[in-house]
């Protein structure tokens, strides 16, 4: 396994630790803490039981702490050295608690009580390893920081060597048997989790990148015209309900087939992506805007929230942009350079009416440009439309 995949499962394993202390690892403890304290009490070492609880509150809570201050850095980064010692050592504290306490339940009544403490410290031992299956160091610091002490003081204390011997043995074979079964399963689950999350990061990685070519002019780089197409009916729906401004500007090259004509397409190419770059030079502010080329030599800016006045200002900046390029043009009858004409046109959209009428506008006011002599921006507003729509009604009229 390569070493960044190791690192990452390292990871993982620490911070499903730290979220594996769940509700009922938490009710266990107090309920069994509420045992020990009553048999405590019921021998009348109300002191012990006030020690122990003590105890066994400043472990629990020690442990919480450490996991809440330790989790941050396990989000990012598998655990330190240091930071491994003070996982491993709140697990050492709770099970060292346990084995206390019940080291003072056997000596409250040895006699009595000796088989019942062995039984509950190994049920205690062997359940709560099921909370530490994914780090077997973590395990290993709770199993035996529960049964060491308890075996040494039934050695030394007791001289019940046999017992001693049993427990011992049987908590080295749990622990094989439990590594063996339980920890690897968790290894490869949480190596297939990866190798899932990783599959699906790609797809959708390489759906995003399909889906920005698809809207992506081949040529220019710049959005193209189906993107326009969806987009457009969005901007239009939301100008129309939060009732701001929305202008179009139409940008079309001037005389370029004489460029074509005369300088080759691969040349005409090239002029289109130097013009497209001038485009791009432009900083949209208004969320939603964008640029896109609409057709062979024609380009639209679609700019929501935006008044009129800007939207002519960005129309001029782009057109100043192009002559600062400067790609001679001595085929053209408005300059010796590429030049552009524009179109603009804004509106509120009104309830019921479609934005095919904005890019009309729009259309009609870049004609304008082309009749004024070109390389000029022209702008159409909804009293400019209505008195030219007046005024071709009129024309029909007297024809
Ligand atoms: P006007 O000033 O009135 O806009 O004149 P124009 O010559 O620019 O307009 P017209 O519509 O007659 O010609 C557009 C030309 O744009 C035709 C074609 O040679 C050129 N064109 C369109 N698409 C491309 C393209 O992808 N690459 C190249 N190199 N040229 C293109
Ligand atoms: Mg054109
Ligand atoms: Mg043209």
């Amino acid at each position: 396994m390569d070493p960044i995949r190791a690192s990452e499962i390292e990871r993982r394993k620490y911070l499903e630790m730290l979220d594996s202390f769940p509700t009922v690892a938490i009710i266990q403890s107090i309920l069994a803490a509420t045992v020990l304290c009553y048999c405590f009490l019921s021998y009348g070492v109300t002191t012990h039981a006030i020690v122990w609880t003590a105890l066994f509150l400043i472990s629990i809570l020690y442990r919480y702490w450490l996991d809440r201050g330790l989790r941050p850095f396990i989000v990012k980064s598998k655990p330190t050295k240091k930071q491994l010692a003070l996982l491993l050592s709140s697990r050492a504290f709770i099970g060292l608690v346990w084995s206390i306490g019940s080291i003072g339940y056997i000596e409250a009544s040895p006699d009595e009580n000796f088989l019942a403490a062995i039984i509950w410290c190994s049920a205690l031992a062997y359940a709560g390893c099921l909370f530490h299956q994914n780090s077997v160091s973590a395990l290993l610091c709770y199993f035996w920081s529960i049964i060491l002490p308890l075996s040494v003081y039934m050695a030394l204390v007791l001289d019940c060597y046999k017992e001693a011997f049993i427990l011992i043995f049987c908590g080295i074979a749990f622990v094989i048997l439990y590594i063996q079964l339980l920890h690897q399963k968790v290894i490869t689950r949480i190596d297939e989790t990866i190798t899932k999350e990783r599959l699906i990061e790609k797809l959708s990685n390489a759906n995003l990148s399909a889906k920005l070519l698809a809207e992506q002019d081949a040529l220019t780089k710049l959005k193209n015209r189906t993107f326009f197409n969806q987009k457009i009916v969005k901007v239009w729906r939301l100008s129309h309900k939060k009732q701001q401004p929305l202008s179009v500007v139409i940008l079309d090259i001037d005389h370029f087939k004489a460029y074509n004509d005369n300088y080759g397409h691969i040349a005409g190419d090239k002029a289109l992506r130097k013009i497209a770059k001038c485009i791009k030079q432009i900083n949209l502010e208004s969320e939603h805007s964008f640029f896109a080329r609409v057709g062979g030599e024609e380009f639209i800016a679609v700019l929501p929230n935006t008044e009129v006045e800007s939207a002519v200002s960005i129309a001029n900046l782009i057109r100043e942009k192009v002559e600062d390029a400067a790609i001679p043009h001595e085929f053209s009858s408005c300059s010796n350079i590429v030049t552009i004409s524009a179109g603009v046109s804004s509106i509120i959209p009104p309830k019921g009416r479609s934005f095919i009428e904005l890019i009309e506008m729009s259309d009609k006011a870049l004609y304008q440009a082309k009749e004024g002599g070109r390389n000029r921006v022209s702008v159409l507003t909804i009293q400019h439309h209505a008195e030219a729509q007046e005024q071709l009604l009129q024309k029909q009229a007297v024809d």
